[in-house]
This record gives C-alpha cells, structure tokens and sequence, in this order.
C-alpha cells in the first residue's frame, strides 16, 4: 500500500511575498479535492497498524509543520467540517513562546525594516555588506539569502542571521505567532497528533555535532512528553534537513518515524520509516494542485524552465 502525504505549513489570509501561505478558502478547496480523490487516515495510527488498510481510493495523511497559530483559526475549522484527522508537528522553543523560526524572522525583517545597510562578518561568499537603495532591491537581497543560508554549517548560520537579527533592530518582532502548551493540549485533545519539530528549528543535516543534533532530538521530545503527557512517535526534519547520522540519532531518542520533504509516496515496503517522504502544498489553485499531487506540475515547470 502506497500513501500520499500532504504537508501544509500556514494557513492564514494574510499575503507574504517571501513565503506565502495557503488562503484559508484556498485551503478549503484544497482538502476537498483530497478528500475526494483519497482515503484520508491519520499519519501515525495508519504507520503502527501492522495490517493493511483495504481502501478503493488511494491513500492520504494530512500533516503541518512549526505550530503556528493561524492553523487553529483557518485550519483545525475546516479539518473539523470536512472530518479530517491530521498531525501537526512543533518547534517547541517556539511553543515556550522562547523564539521565532529563523526563516520566518528573516523574512519579517526584511520586509519590515527601513534600514538601508547591514555589514556581515563571515567567509560566506555574498554575506559580507549588503547595502540596498529600493525596497526592490532589498528584497531580490532577501530573497537569495535564504537558499544560501539553507546550505551552510548552521554554526554559520546562526553567527549570520544574528549578525542581520541586531542589525535590523528597528522593527518590532510579532508576538505569540505559534501555538501555546495549553492551545497544543486543546488541540490534542480535538484529535490533532503532535510530534517533534526539533527544539529551534535546527536544519540537522547541516549540524557536525552528534551531542546537538541529539539534544535538538531529545530535548523537544521530553518537552512534548512533558506537556501533553505522550513521547512524539515523529519527528519532522526541519527543511527536510537529515542525514544518516541524524536518523541513527532519531531512532536512539525513541522515535519510531523521521519525514522528510519531496515528492513521492511513501511505500510502506520499500521505504525507510526515517525518511518518509511528504509532498509539500502551496498557495495554488486547484488545478496546480492537482498537476503537483500528480507530480505532473514537476514536469511542466521543468519544461517552462
Ligand atoms: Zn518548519
């Protein structure tokens, strides 16, 4: 048996050019095409079933990272009307309410800021001093920073963005964007599993320390435990960051799942129960999202290009 997961990050009507989310009626439309196309089962329970689930339609798990809040007022809504079961997976410093995912700080900043210039020390090539004179020319500046910063050791990475974070100090930081431990737990209890995200949103395949990568594992699970009173079956690579290294790590902590991000089915034979992988969704119409579950928009973009 093969399933399809389908990965969702925000939900919110709010527009965001750097990373946008998915419009909530967007949204909507999105889980109707899925449901109608799909047996929809959840994530975890549909994994630790041995036996095999008889079903005409193929199947589907519908799954988000990084716990924003917006998913409790655009997403859990619509799960709700439509039945849909569903596992969210969170950056519990993020939940202390201790910390902002560094990609989404990044992009806030810099669509935020007045500031004209800022002055990086560090080796990477292009991170030196940036100055911009338009908002355009900032952005293009924004924009190309992140898929280089994806790629580097995260010891320089973090030395980077807290360089630009001290720079762009001009702008206040949105508060309480992610999900409470007492919204977690009400979310739990509407059904809603919850696993690991790791403790900051750490891409693991970029860290060389095997103590890091293992706190980052072991430090978000126990707080999960802690909260809501069950150890996280999943753990969710950030930016579908992983190596050998971090699986052997995940599986040592007491996970017994590790996804991944591309864009394949998940076969339950032939896969690696630490690499499974999911299909990211986007704020697409519903034409686009049925060429990208089909994995026929690959191609066409592939075309374009
Ligand atoms: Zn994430």
């Amino acid at each position: 048996m093969q399933i399809n997961i389908f990965l969702f990050h925000r939900i919110n009507p709010l527009r965001d050019p750097l990373w946008d989310p998915i419009d909530p009626g967007q949204f909507e439309q999105q889980i109707k095409f899925i449901q109608k196309n799909y047996s929809i089962v959840q994530l975890e329970s549909y994994l630790d079933q041995a036996k095999k689930v008889k079903s005409k339609k193929p199947l589907a798990s519908i799954v988000f990272d990084d716990g924003y809040k917006d998913f409790m007022d655009h997403a859990l809504p619509v799960l709700q009307r439509y039945r849909i079961p569903s596992s969210m997976y969170v950056v519990t410093n993020c939940a202390d309410q201790m910390d902002l995912i560094w990609t989404y700080q990044l992009d806030f900043l810099f669509q935020n800021t007045k500031r004209r210039r800022i002055q990086i020390d560090s080796e990477e090539r292009g991170c030196q001093k940036i100055t911009w004179t338009t908002d355009e020319e900032k952005m293009i500046f924004a924009k190309a920073l992140k898929p280089r910063l994806k790629k580097i050791k995260n010891t320089e990475r973090e030395n980077i963005c807290d360089q630009i974070f001290k720079q762009l100090n001009d702008i206040e930081i949105p508060k309480n964007l992610y999900m409470d431990w007492d919204e977690l737990r009400e979310i739990s209890r509407e059904g809603v599993t919850i696993g690991s995200h790791t403790s900051s949103h750490a891409m693991l395949g970029n860290i060389d320390s095997e103590e890091l990568i293992f706190s980052e594992l072991k430090e978000s699970a126990d707080k999960i435990h802690q909260e809501l009173g069950y150890f996280p079956k999943t753990i969710s690579y950030p930016i579908g960051s992983y190596s050998p290294k971090v699986k052997k790590i995940a599986e040592q902590v007491g996970y017994k799942y590790g996804l991944a991000v591309n864009q394949e089915k998940f076969k339950s034979k032939k896969h690696d129960l630490f690499e499974i992988p999911r299909m990211e969704l986007y704020n697409e119409n519903i034409l686009k999202t049925y060429l990208r579950t089909t994995n026929i928009w690959k191609t066409v973009s592939a075309m374009r290009s």
